[in-house]
């Protein structure tokens, strides 16, 4: 064995794959030092390139499968590892889904503090997705020009602004390639050029898919820098593309929204309908998540969902994630529910069926906007939204006495979790429950830990997997005071 071995840039080793990284890349020890191999899959044995070099440790690219892990499976997708979106599309979604049981369960015991068998007490088992693919109703894809001058529609390449052609992403509806093909053929047709980003010229620039899983409603918003004159049409030969574009089953509205500022932000604020309606429908049934399969309960909300509202992106799992926040809750119909981080107020509008009163809170304000239109659209009387951010909305009402009253606080924050003062401000009001809806592994341990700190104790955990193909997991957790029990 050579030993105090030194690796140098382009070096090829063979190396097996013992574990994964949060982010999905394989791990494996070459003469004592970790090589992070991305595409390789726990189990592998592989050759790999060494494209960059740290002291202790050395990224690998992936050259040749030399023996394929029993886990790795053909992807579905050619373009999966230029993407990089879909990291775990070489390994089985069995694995998938115990690569995300055991990010939580990890992530509860080295961040959060708790030991081993504590947590294997609480931890319910992931609940997984029917169908890992073709589970996202929103898809966004920019528009381009090849080498040789064709106009395209694809993805960005791995951290990068340069597009690949590929109009079927396999996580997105099967109508976007009829869409895309459609928008193309127009373009192609009558010469509209596609936005440059380099130069700021250009006419389209993205294209925005949307689809109701419930209603079968379709939306299309084309992205264009442009602003027409006065009794000028948005695009030349405007009727031309409307005309393909209903063809595909579905359509319910096409609009275009006006983007031109030079920005990597996609959709410009200025939205024009330029056929059929301004929004399309969906439905959120709530789901009986203690019997096998999930079935619906008979419970539903229905959503109206405009080109730039917030929506959930997999509705099937929604639905399952948030039966389950509201299983945790454990209403009688007496409660006071806070909603903190509360978005359209979809689990706001589920915990007022079964609450006295609900209370969400959210910072953005269009989107506390859409959540009163959808508690009136849904008849919801009893649930009251703010505009704010969540600890200066909860601190502020907990001084104000008996409207701080709250026996139970849902929790559903961004990925960098709850603000340091608003846990206090939880902790402050000592509601007898806590549900924490995470959709990062990480900070949800962080926060569980401030909170047992605090004098709340973790009773059940459970992931939901909203996002099949990546290394992403959303999951649930139940805190309540320790007296309590
Ligand atoms: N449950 C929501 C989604 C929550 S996503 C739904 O179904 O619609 C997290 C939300 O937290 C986002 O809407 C974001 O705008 C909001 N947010 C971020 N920081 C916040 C803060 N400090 N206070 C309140 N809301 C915040």
């Amino acid at each position: 064995m050579r030993e105090n071995m030194e690796f140098h840039k382009n070096d090829i080793v063979t190396v097996t794959i013992e574990d994964m990284s949060s982010d999905g890349e394989g791990i494996g020890k070459v003469d004592g030092l970790t090589l992070f191999v991305k595409d390789a899959v726990a189990g592998d044995r592989v050759e790999a390139r060494i494209v960059k070099n740290k002291k202790n440790y050395a990224y690998g690219r992936l050259e040749k499968v030399v023996e394929p892990s029993p886990f790795r499976i053909e992807p579905e997708c050619a373009y999966h590892r230029q993407c990089g979106g879909c990291q775990l599309q070489a390994l089985s979604y069995e694995r998938q889904l115990v690569f995300k049981q055991e990010k939580i369960r990890n992530s509860l015991i080295r961040i959060g503090g708790f030991s081993p068998e504590y947590v294997d007490r609480c931890m319910e088992p992931i609940v997984g997705m029917e169908n890992p693919f073709r589970y996202r109703n929103k898809a966004q894809y920019p528009i381009g020009t090849d080498r040789d001058g064709n106009v395209i529609a694809g993805f960005y390449a791995g951290r990068t602004h340069s597009i690949i052609a590929n109009t079927d992403c396999r996580l997105g509806a099967e109508e976007n390639k009829a869409v895309l093909d459609c928008v193309l053929e127009y373009m192609r047709r009558n010469h509209v050029s596609a936005y440059d980003e380099t130069t700021g010229t250009g006419l389209m620039r993205h294209v925005l898919i949307r689809k109701g899983f419930a209603s079968g409603e379709i939306m299309v918003c084309l992205v264009i820098n442009f602003r027409k004159g006065k009794g000028q049409d948005f695009l030349p030969r405007q009727a031309e593309l409307i005309s393909g574009l209903i063809k595909i089953k579905g359509m319910t509205s096409v609009s275009v929204s006006i983007n031109t500022r030079r920005t990597n932000v996609i959709m410009g604020e200025e939205i024009h309908t330029i056929w059929g309606r301004d929004t399309i429908a969906d439905t959120i049934h709530m789901r009986d998540m203690k019997q096998e399969g999930c079935p619906y309960t008979g419970e539903e909300l229905t959503f109206q969902i405009s080109p730039l509202s917030f929506y959930q992106v997999n509705p099937e799992q929604t639905e399952k994630l948030y039966s389950l926040a509201l299983e945790y809750a454990g209403l009688t119909g007496q409660e006071t529910v806070w909603d903190l981080y509360c978005g359209i107020g979809t689990i706001s509008l589920f915990l007022a069926g079964k609450a006295r009163k609900v209370r969400g809170v959210e910072v953005v304000p269009r989107a506390v906007e859409d959540a009163r239109g959808n508690a009136q659209r849904n008849g919801i009387r009893n649930a009251e939204f703010s505009v704010g951010r969540a600890e200066e909305v909860l601190a502020r009402r907990c001084a104000e006495g008996e409207e701080g009253k709250a026996d139970v606080i849902v929790v559903d924050p961004p990925r960098k979790g709850c603000d340091g003062a608003c846990l206090e401000a939880m902790l402050k009001v000592q509601p007898k429950r806590i549900v924490y809806v995470s959709c990062d592994p990480a900070t949800l341990a962080r926060d569980l830990k401030v909170l047992r700190d605090g004098g709340y104790e973790l009773r059940r955990v459970r992931g939901v997997d909203q996002f099949g193909m990546t290394t992403h997991v959303e999951s649930v957790a139940l805190m309540s005071r320790m007296e309590d029990k």
